[in-house]
């Protein structure tokens, strides 16, 4: 079964496409939205989901989330005594995703279309391909999660014809892209984005004014601490818009009051609504459009809830943005669609989608100048950012002295006319035969696949040999013999299975409760526990359940009578 991966920052969602349209996956606590959040219990089992992201409020050390961020790169997360590779977490957030699948279709999923920001460069996606390769599965398709937005929007107005722009603002990224709906084919024309910009940017503004008004260094928390601020100012900017907010925390054991609305947070954040202009701007510079010639523009990601983003949207396309499918289900569903698309499903048998390449791809070459000083690392495109997916595209090269033994061709994906300004894909050293750089004219081809996933192939015309660069030199990325060591290492992971997710869930927000709360709450928290933990010994489904929600409730309602 092929299914549809939103494997988000802050939360991922499955989804499968049904002969009624896309159907997302509800997780064992009965949600569509799994906390992209891992963590280790105090026996050592793996957590995914929501119960990992309550015991990352109580045990920082001991969870990890937005690893998201760091796909592509080899930066290792701790979790108790282990390291992680972000690959691997994204795999054991996509196991848990897959079981869900499993225990509500019956259908053990052996393929999926998993989403990815268009901005992503080709070490993430490529290890976002890994990631699905660790949690078992074959990522059939990566796509561009605006492209997945527009086609869960396109598929409502099918018969139409439509010029969209999609902004997505995620917890940790931003994307652009213009897409257009005309005869039942999706083309992207162009996409842009900020890799570094996303909600949680939101939430640090957020923490900073805090700590500057009460007089505390940010730098200067400790981790539980620092924990705890986010946690509250990530739901201060949630409250913030639905109008004004105030929390209360306790830091250094003192508890502070705080209180900002929404025209200051606005001000705050000026500085990220104006990094939100520049991929707006150049998207429809790309895309040779002016904004009214767009027919909708499209709010997506969860942080486009917040006003102040509807209102910078509405100021530059003097329009209201749709928004009417949930941004948070969006992709998700988008993804679903793309899953039906590549198992030819009947209801879609008439859509066609075409994307394009976020980057531009290049090699460095240099260049003899008249004085005959050579100038080194300059930039020389081959295939231009926007170009239709997938494309090949090629360019030939001499090498610059005569008899040189070696050609190096370094490959670099970026805009900017200086290579060290771009970032460096790979190297490829070609050996010449002894000849005259004239006679000695070198093809570079690069192909660009529909996932946008990269290769370079050069050519020595004079011989015909040719070289391959698979760009996967590139120490963000394992190599084929680590995916299978880390498999391994994977497999031997205990981590909780399914059926108690929802237990462990509760379990670890009442202990969160409990260290969080002090004296006579914390003794009915105990209480509480002692009784809940009764209850699931009894293993008798129904009493479970029943205890299940009430537990909930009395955490519920403890949190909104005692915010501390
Ligand atoms: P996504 O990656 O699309 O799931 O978006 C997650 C981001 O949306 C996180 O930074 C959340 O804090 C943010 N978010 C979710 N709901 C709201 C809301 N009501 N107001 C502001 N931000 C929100």
């Amino acid at each position: 079964m092929l299914v549809g991966i939103d494997l988000g920052t802050t939360h991922s969602l499955v989804s499968v496409w049904s002969d009624h349209g896309p159907r997302l996956i509800p997780n064992a606590l009965g949600s569509v939205l799994t906390p992209s959040v891992v963590a280790l219990d105090d026996a050592g089992q793996v957590l995914v989901g929501a119960a990992a992201r309550e015991r990352m409020r109580s045990h920082p050390r001991h969870a990890v989330a937005t690893f998201k961020r760091y796909m592509g790169t080899d930066r290792l997360s701790m979790l108790g005594e282990r390291s992680f590779r972000p690959e691997e977490l994204s795999a054991l957030v996509l196991k848990s995703l897959l079981a869900d699948v499993e225990a509500e279709t019956g259908e053990r999923a052996s393929e999926a279309v998993i989403s990815v920001p268009a901005y992503f460069s080709d070490a993430q996606r490529k290890a976002t391909r890994n990631a699905g390769t660790l949690a078992g599965i074959t990522v059939e398709r990566l796509v561009n999660e605006p492209t997945a937005a527009a086609l869960a929007y396109g598929l409502e107005q099918r018969d139409g014809e439509s010029r969209f722009l999609v902004i997505d603002l995620g917890g940790g990224t931003f994307d652009v892209s213009i897409l257009e709906l005309f005869e039942q084919v999706m083309e992207v024309h162009a996409t842009a984005g900020d890799n570094f910009l996303g909600g949680e940017d939101f939430v640090d503004v957020l923490a900073q004014a805090c700590c500057a008004d009460l007089g505390l260094k940010k730098s200067q928390l400790g981790l539980a601490d620092t924990v705890e601020l986010c946690a509250r100012m990530e739901r201060l900017k949630c409250q913030l818009s639905q109008g004004g907010g105030s929390t209360e925390l306790s830091i250094n054991g003192r508890s502070h009051a705080w209180q900002i609305d929404e025209a200051r947070f606005e001000q705050l954040a000026a500085p990220l609504l104006a990094r939100m202009r520049d991929p707006i701007e150049r998207v429809l510079r790309d895309a040779r459009l002016g904004a009214a010639q767009l027919d909708e523009v499209i709010l997506v990601g969860g942080a486009s809830r917040m006003p102040m983003v509807s209102r910078l949207v509405t100021r530059m396309f003097g329009r209201l943005p749709l928004r009417h499918i949930n941004p948070d289900e969006a992709i998700a569903r988008g993804s679903a669609v793309m899953a039906g698309l590549k198992s030819r499903a009947a209801a879609l048998d008439e859509v066609v989608m075409t994307d394009v390449c976020p980057y531009t791809l290049g090699i460095q070459t240099a260049e003899r100048l008249p004085s005959g000083h050579v100038q080194q690392g300059i930039y020389s495109p081959i295939i231009e950012r926007n170009t239709v997916v997938p494309t090949s595209r090629s360019g030939v090269y001499n090498p610059l002295a005569d008899f040189s033994p070696v050609l190096k061709l370094r490959v670099y994906q970026g805009e900017s006319v200086q290579v060290a300004s771009n970032v460096f894909l790979g190297e490829l050293e070609i050996e010449l035969p002894q000849a005259k750089a004239s006679e000695m004219p070198v093809e570079v081809r690069f192909t660009y696949d529909i996932n946008g996933l990269i290769e370079v192939e050069a050519t020595l015309l004079a011989t015909r040999v040719k070289h391959r660069l698979m760009i996967q030199q590139n120490p963000g990325l394992l190599t084929p013999a680590e995916i299978a060591e880390r498999l391994a290492a994977l497999q031997h992971l205990k981590v909780h299975p399914r059926d108690d997710q929802a237990n462990l869930a509760i379990i670890a927000r009442a202990e969160r409760l409990y260290e969080e709360r002090s004296g006579s709450l914390r003794q009915q928290l105990a209480q509480w526990l002692t009784a809940f933990r009764g209850e699931l010994e009894s293993q008798e489904p129904l009493r479970i359940r029943a205890a299940q929600r009430r537990m909930q409730e009395l955490l519920t309602q403890l949190e909104a009578d005692s915010p501390f």
